[in-house]
């Protein structure tokens, strides 16, 4: 039984800033990930905010946002069987510090803010999170 699915992908500014993009592609690839689409934007604050909106309350969410619209990211829409979770898995853990070995955080993060990637994390999420960047 096969189970295609979508998710989202940010590569983020700290990421971008270093280069690693082509990298963090090929680790994708090399995962079974076939890339649907992608662009390279660079968000304003308030796009941000949008994005983010479930974090509204987080202490973080101020600086999170800042972070996010500092510089261009590279948004992707990826699939492959079980994207959401499979690509979760190859994020590792939010601070890198948790982040298990050979996981993309774990080799490029730099820190629980500057952690490289964004993965949506459910099917509902990906759906709106792909909507949000590719169908508006
Ligand atoms: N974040 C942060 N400080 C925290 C927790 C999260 O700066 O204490 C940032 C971090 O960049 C993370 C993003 O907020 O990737 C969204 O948090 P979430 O808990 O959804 O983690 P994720 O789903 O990205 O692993
Ligand atoms: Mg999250």
């Amino acid at each position: 039984m096969s189970n295609i699915e979508r998710t989202l992908s940010i590569i983020k500014p700290d990421a971008v800033q270093r280069n690693l993009q082509d990298q963090i592609k090929q680790e994708f690839k090399n995962k079974g990930f076939e890339i649907i689409e992608e662009k390279k934007i660079h968000i304003s604050k308030e796009e941000a905010e949008k994005f983010y909106k479930v974090h509204e309350t987080k202490p973080f969410y101020n600086d999170l946002c800042k972070y996010l619209s500092s510089g261009p990211i590279i948004v992707l829409s990826l699939q492959r069987e079980n994207a959401v979770m499979e690509n979760r898995k190859l994020m590792g853990a939010t601070n890198p510090i948790d982040a298990k070995e050979g996981t993309l955080r774990k080799k490029y993060g730099i820190s629980i803010d500057k952690n490289s990637v964004h993965g949506s994390d459910s099917i509902d999420n990906a759906k709106i999170e792909l909507d949000f960047f590719f169908n508006r």
